[in-house]
């Protein structure tokens, strides 16, 4: 199924390729304002996935999200992988009949509500639930894949200007400022790979 654009496998391979593509780029953020394994983390928990696409790929959506989860919590480590993990066991978790499109705007808020339980953390504190929260609101207006993807690069972007209050980064307090989150950009770029693929595929 490796390359077949409207699988969950082939989504898998998508994002695996695009977190292999910039893991270097998410390091040297990481680095900026943290230990500098945010890229070595997301590749490892990808690589976790896509070597268990087969049977993925043969489960329910909602029970095949809720063990990426589970295997994101196992292998990314850090504090994205148990928030990422937090995610995708919500999402499955509260996903309901219906189109995959209307299950996932149903699931979606809360689940990143469960997120920011977990990271005891909120809008505007410089981390991946500012693309989080951007992303909701756009599914939540029923945008289209294109818009979500680019509220979330802005989103990523806009992190620029905020000082880090969570994790790592906040330790250094104002020297935060001026540098994009690894976080906030791993998850805009996994955003913008789930939206092409969808926009292109039957998973919609
Ligand atoms: P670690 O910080 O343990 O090295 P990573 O480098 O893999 O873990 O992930 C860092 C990212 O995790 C940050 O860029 C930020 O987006 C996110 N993050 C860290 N702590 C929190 C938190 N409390 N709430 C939300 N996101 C967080
Ligand atoms: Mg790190």
């Amino acid at each position: 199924m490796d390359g077949d654009r409207s699988t969950l496998a082939g989504l898998i391979e998508a994002c695996r390729e695009a977190i292999a593509a910039n893991a270097e780029h998410l390091c040297a953020l990481d680095r900026a304002i943290g230990d500098g394994d945010h890229g070595t983390n997301m590749k490892r928990g990808c690589e976790a996935v896509y070597a268990e696409r087969g049977e993925l790929d043969a489960m329910p959506l909602p029970r095949a999200l809720e063990r990426i989860g589970m295997t994101l919590v196992m292998t990314v480590g850090g504090a994205a992988g148990p928030l990422y993990g937090t995610l995708l066991i919500e999402m499955g978790r509260r996903m309901e009949g219906g189109r995959a499109k209307d299950r996932l705007a149903h699931a979606l808020p809360e689940a990143v509500e469960a997120v920011a339980r977990r990271g005891r953390s909120q809008a505007g504190e410089k981390t991946l639930l500012d693309v989080l929260y951007a992303v909701q609101s756009e599914v939540l207006k029923q945008e289209t894949p294109a818009r979500i993807a680019a509220a979330a690069g802005m989103a990523a972007r806009d992190t620029i200007a905020m000082k880090a209050m969570r994790g790592r980064a906040s330790f250094l307090g104002d020297r935060s400022i001026g540098h994009m989150d690894p976080g906030a950009c791993s998850c805009a770029l996994l955003t913008d790979t789930i939206c092409r693929y969808i926009g292109e595929s039957q998973l919609a």
